[in-house]
């Protein structure tokens, strides 16, 4: 007889761990079955945020930002170093640090939640009985009433630049160079390629990114990519746009690169490359035939607006189901889910989910863009706010980029916020805020916001849209 649960959850990263955590918390007798190793061979929970994406990227962008403050920012409060070096060795012995602490925070709410944790690869039969296949070979196999779907996704690969782990490698070989490459490709300018272009740059590589779209992060908006690209060109990174990428070879230790633009053939030759084009659901395997989950043609798991497959008891979430591949938006179905079986009310709403780019400056948005108001035809006006007259920036010696602040023409509701400056991965939350309550940019502008601080760029935006910031001429 196969042991009975609740609800088994396939999957532990931010999806899979958050469901299995609020089954639990719901009272559910909930496993989690995970075939993730760490750096150590151990099971790692966590996925791929925990272990080789958001945590240790955000560790890497850090130290790099606190290399790059000391060799270039550092003068300008009279502070003066000589022979700054960097040992990329400890630099990346701390990130694994604070990525064995995460994934092992992870076990421990596990075992305090009552989550059976399962190390193993899992796959869906028929009748909700999941089988569990470990590292060697055994197999169980368990059942519940319900089963989530959360294996998450992987990096796409070009049939001509394949991954080798060493010159040429995706978003988990470039945060373990062990030493820094003097010449860093990246294929890709969307989030990766920009955040860990950016690591690179910092710390003394020379940094190129290809580039095929004609024009610079798509889906933020135009304003913001504006100052974006101005700022990361200023700090020396080579962004390349319309650049198709058609050959990638590796030759004595050296990755030669083709790829065409507006002028013909180009040809570029580096020491690393990055490949990052992008994402695509990882779902192989976790499903046997005839079940009747749907899979649709980017492998992503079929599912309604609660993350239903159709079938009894089935449901998917996270970066294996459609809509934007970010941690939080897979936690926040994990959440709705584990309601939903529970008998709750579960809902995500996609009008506003926060992205982040942890560039420098940042990028955060939430809502529409300028550009998609225009296409669907609603009135709006907007407010923007200079960090260059904000106190707290200037003060800061961060006084480049701005808020900017969308409202619908006639009842003002916040359509989108658009952010590019320093820490705004943390302003945009109070404009999610308001978003969810239906506020206004009346609303923004009537709260009291501490002076001196960042988010009176907000505020002064939100007033702005009414013509009446206070610190700049309207
Ligand atoms: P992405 O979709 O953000 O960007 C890929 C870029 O590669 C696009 O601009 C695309 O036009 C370009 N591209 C595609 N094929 C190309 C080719 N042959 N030559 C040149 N350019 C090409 O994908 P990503 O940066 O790989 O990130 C993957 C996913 O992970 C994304 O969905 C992203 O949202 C998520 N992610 C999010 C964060 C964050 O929230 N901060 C961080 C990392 C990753």
């Amino acid at each position: 007889m196969s042991e009975s649960f609740d609800v088994i959850v396939i999957g532990a990263g931010p999806a899979g761990y958050v469901a299995a955590i609020r089954a639990a918390q719901l009272g559910l007798k909930t496993a989690c079955v995970d075939n993730f190793t760490g750096q150590d061979h151990q099971p790692a929970l966590g996925g791929t945020c925990l272990n080789v994406g958001c945590i240790p990227s955000k560790a890497l962008l850090d130290s790099s930002r606190q290399f790059h403050n000391l060799t270039h920012n550092f003068a300008v409060h009279g502070i003066h170093t000589q022979d700054a070096s960097i040992d990329v060795g400890t630099m990346v012995g701390r990130k694994n640090k604070i990525v064995k602490q995460f994934t092992s925070g992870i076990s421990m709410l596990f075992k305090a939640n009552k989550v059976t944790s399962l190390f193993g690869t899992g796959k869906l039969l028929q009748d909700n009985v999941v089988e569990v296949q470990a590292a060697d070979g055994k197999i169980t196999r368990i059942n519940a009433a319900n089963v989530i779907i959360a294996t998450g996704s992987v990096p796409i690969e070009l049939p001509f630049a394949k991954f080798d782990g060493k010159q040429v490698v995706d978003n988990a070989g470039a945060l373990d160079f062990d030493q820094l490459p003097k010449r860093f490709g990246v294929i890709g300018a969307g989030v990766i390629g920009l955040e860990l272009g950016s690591v690179w740059k910092r710390l003394g590589s020379e940094v190129t990114i290809l580039e095929a779209l004609p024009e610079f992060l798509g889906p933020a908006d135009a304003d913001i990519t504006r100052i974006a690209r101005k700022e990361f060109t200023k700090q020396g990174l080579d962004i390349r746009l319309g650049a198709r990428v058609g050959k990638v070879e590796v030759k004595a230790n050296e990755v030669h690169i083709g790829y065409t633009d507006q002028k013909g053939d180009q040809a570029l030759v580096v020491d690393k490359l990055l490949v990052a084009v992008g994402r695509r659901a990882y779902t192989d395997g976790v499903l046997t035939d005839g079940l009747g989950v749907k899979v649709d043609k980017h492998g992503r798991i079929e599912v309604d607006q609660h993350c239903w497959s159709g079938v009894n008891g089935v449901w998917a979430i996270g970066d294996c189901v459609r809509g934007p591949m970010l941690a939080h938006k897979g936690s926040e179905e994990g959440v709705a889910v584990a309601e939903l079986i529970a008998g709750k009310a579960g809902h995500v709403d996609f009008n506003t989910i926060p992205w982040v780019i942890y560039t420098e400056p940042e990028i955060a948005w939430v809502g529409k863009t300028e550009q998609q108001l225009k296409e669907e035809n609603i009135p709006y006006k907007i407010g923007t706010f200079p960090f260059a007259a904000v106190g707290r920036a200037v003060a800061m010696n961060e006084p480049v980029g701005m808020v900017k602040i969308i409202a619908h023409a006639e009842t003002d509701r916040l359509l989108g916020a658009h952010m590019v400056g320093p820490v705004v991965s943390e302003l945009i939350a109070e404009t999610v805020v308001t978003m969810e309550f239906k506020g206004a940019a009346e609303d923004l502008a009537r709260i009291v916001h501490a002076h001196p601080t960042l988010s009176e760029a907000v505020h002064e935006a939100a007033l702005a849209v009414d013509k009446r910031a206070i610190h700049r001429a309207n």
